[in-house]
């Protein structure tokens, strides 16, 4: 199926490296005109190289909304409106219940449903009837495994909000769904996972039905997929792309 996403306008926000750069990649090259945000100015100015001429970037901390407020006002004089949201930003840590501390509780909900929220909601006005969000979830949200309750969490709750906010834009036009990634070949898999890193990786291909782990480049593909007009009938649905591991 190839898509083309000729004069439509799309953020990818934490873009700036794994599967929000691999989701800009993939938009970029089926002709969006692509805007990625993320907190760290060289990486995202060497992620913007890989974009092409007509892409931007904007240092934004999903955290503040301060930043959210003051990038979609440069969106709306630069670009008019979004035609395609991809909500990616997020981080996860690794611990078990007794290590569990405020402030690791806090930063994750902080990131992954807060920041989320604001993204969606102040980006909401700036798009039209068939415009599409996507966030980017995880399987953790229905099957976490051990030492990540909160950051299942964090994932869990971002479907129970989708299903409560496509009721609350009814009649927008507007879709919102989640992708929800299984494990996926990206740095901070290899930094989030606790030693022996390898032989963790190792038990993920080994359990995993697919026998392996994803490429972002497949999530992007998915995600291409979900945002496009073949995906018209499909809102405020949560979808795997995880090579099966969400049922083991
Ligand atoms: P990544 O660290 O490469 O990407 C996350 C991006 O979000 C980074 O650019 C980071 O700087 C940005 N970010 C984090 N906090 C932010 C904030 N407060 N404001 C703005 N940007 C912020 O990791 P990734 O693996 O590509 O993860 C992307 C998404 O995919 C995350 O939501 C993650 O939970 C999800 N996910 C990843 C995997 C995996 O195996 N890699 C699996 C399932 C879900």
């Amino acid at each position: 199926m190839t898509h083309s996403f000729q004069n439509k306008i799309a953020v990818v926000t934490g873009a700036s490296s794994g599967i929000g750069l691999g989701i800009a990649q993939e938009l970029a090259a089926l002709g969006a005109t692509v805007i990625i945000t993320g907190r760290d100015k060289n990486k995202l100015k060497s992620a913007l190289s890989t974009l092409g001429p007509d892409a931007s970037q904007f240092q934004v901390d999903v955290s503040s909304l301060s930043e959210l407020d003051s990038f979609y006002k440069q969106i709306l004089s630069r670009f008019g409106r979004i035609d395609i949201l991809i909500a990616n930003a997020g981080m996860g840590e690794f611990e078990p219940l007794g290590q569990i501390t405020p402030e690791k509780f806090d930063r994750q909900f902080t990131t992954n449903v807060r920041g989320i929220t604001f993204t969606v909601q102040k980006a909401l006005p700036l798009m039209k009837p068939g415009s599409s969000i996507i966030i980017t979830g995880s399987t953790a949200s229905i099957n976490p495994g051990q030492g990540l309750s909160v950051y299942g969490g964090t994932k869990a709750a971002l479907r129970a909000m989708v299903r409560s906010w496509i009721l609350d834009i009814k009649g927008a036009g507007v879709r919102i769904n989640i992708l929800s990634p299984g494990p996926v070949d990206t740095q901070s898999l290899h930094d989030f996972l606790p030693e022996p890193v390898d032989a963790i990786l190792q038990s993920l291909r080994d359990r995993s039905p697919i026998g392996r782990i994803g490429q972002t480049e497949e999530i992007a593909k998915a995600v291409v997929f979900l945002a496009s007009e073949d995906a018209s009938y499909i809102n405020g649905a949560e979808i795997f792309a995880d090579g099966g591991a969400s049922q083991i």
